[in-house]
């Protein structure tokens, strides 16, 4: 049983430090707004009045926050988490950011002879609830052998990238190919659609082809059901779509989709989609296109 102090209660921490409670260890939490703690409490958790409680006696130093400006809020800056966390703890970044920003994390850490790894998580709500997420994770490889204790009742699978900033690089990649699919079955729906062919007979289809992806089901069954009940927030993909193309730009590599997804995730934030789930790019697409997706 390992000591873990958490920030970050949103919605993917909370379903992560349930699963932390069930297997057993022991976790002290923080969260801006406070009543997002209640819920754990009562599974647990110890609640703390200011982040700096959390540096004293945890054995793992975890977050899971919404993007570079609170990293820089809680961790870099501001609260100077990075700063106080005590040699000896494993600090473990679970948040999708730039690798720029996890380089930042790393160096103060190693100053301070703390050990960090970049682990950030592909899966969503439900898999945050369920302990199922995918987790890529960067840094020194006994670290990472040594963290599974906790990472492994948050996740259906871990997977080593290699060294520092490698877990943030891949979340990147991987989140490409998230808005590829989010933005095909979108292009694909919207053209089903005007070409007069039936939705419901078109997923069918999606479902079992050689280009199946459970994205096109679920993003599919979801939009023609009219339900964008959030689990990935529109505001945090529209966050991503900038950061894979910085990230590119940066390689000099090329990022077309991310720049078709931005103008879209933009768009519907602009139109007061930014709490609804991601998969609201498509009703940006079906307006574009003077489509009705739902049923
Ligand atoms: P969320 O529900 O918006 O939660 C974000 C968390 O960050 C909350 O605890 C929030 O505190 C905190 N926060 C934001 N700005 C802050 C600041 N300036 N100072 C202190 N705390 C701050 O987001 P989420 O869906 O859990 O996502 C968390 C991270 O995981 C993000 O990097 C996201 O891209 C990534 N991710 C999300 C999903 C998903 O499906 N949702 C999947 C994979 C990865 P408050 O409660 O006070 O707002």
């Amino acid at each position: 049983m390992a000591r873990v102090s958490f920030i970050g209660l949103g919605i993917m921490g909370s379903g992560m430090v349930s699963n932390l409670l069930k297997s057993g260890h022991q976790v002290k939490i923080w969260n801006r707004s406070e009543s997002k703690s209640r819920e754990l409490e009562k599974l647990g958790a110890e609640v703390v009045a200011t982040p700096a409680l959390l540096a004293e006696g945890a054995d793992y130093f975890m977050y899971c926050l919404a993007d570079d400006a609170a990293i820089s809020e809680v961790i870099t800056g501001g609260h100077k988490m990075a700063e106080l966390t005590k040699p000896g703890t494993i600090a473990i970044d679970l948040s999708t950011i730039d690798p720029k920003t996890s380089n930042v994390e790393r160096a103060i850490y190693e100053s301070r002879g703390v050990e960090f790894l970049d682990a950030p998580v592909f899966g969503t709500k439900g898999e945050a609830r369920d302990g199922g997420l995918w987790v890529v994770v960067g840094g020194k490889e006994e670290i990472y052998q040594k963290a599974l204790e906790v990472l492994n009742p948050i996740s259906a699978t871990t997977h080593y990238m290699g060294d520092g900033g490698s877990g943030t690089k891949m979340k990147l990649v991987g989140n490409l190919l998230v808005a590829s699919q989010i933005v095909s079955i979108g292009e694909a729906l919207a053209l089903a659609k005007k070409a007069g062919l039936d939705l419901r007979k078109v997923l069918e289809v999606a479902a079992v082809a050689d280009f199946k992806t459970p994205i096109y089901a679920g993003v599919g069954g979801a939009v023609i059901a009219g339900d964008y009940e959030v689990n990935f927030p529109l505001r945090l993909m529209l966050k991503d779509s900038r950061l894979i193309q910085e990230f590119a730009e940066r390689l000099s590599s090329p990022a077309t989709i991310a720049a078709i997804t931005e103008d879209l995730a933009k768009d519907g934030v602009d139109a007061g989609y930014g709490e609804l789930n991601a998969s609201a790019i498509v009703k940006v697409i079906a307006q574009r296109a003077g489509v009705d997706l739902s049923e």
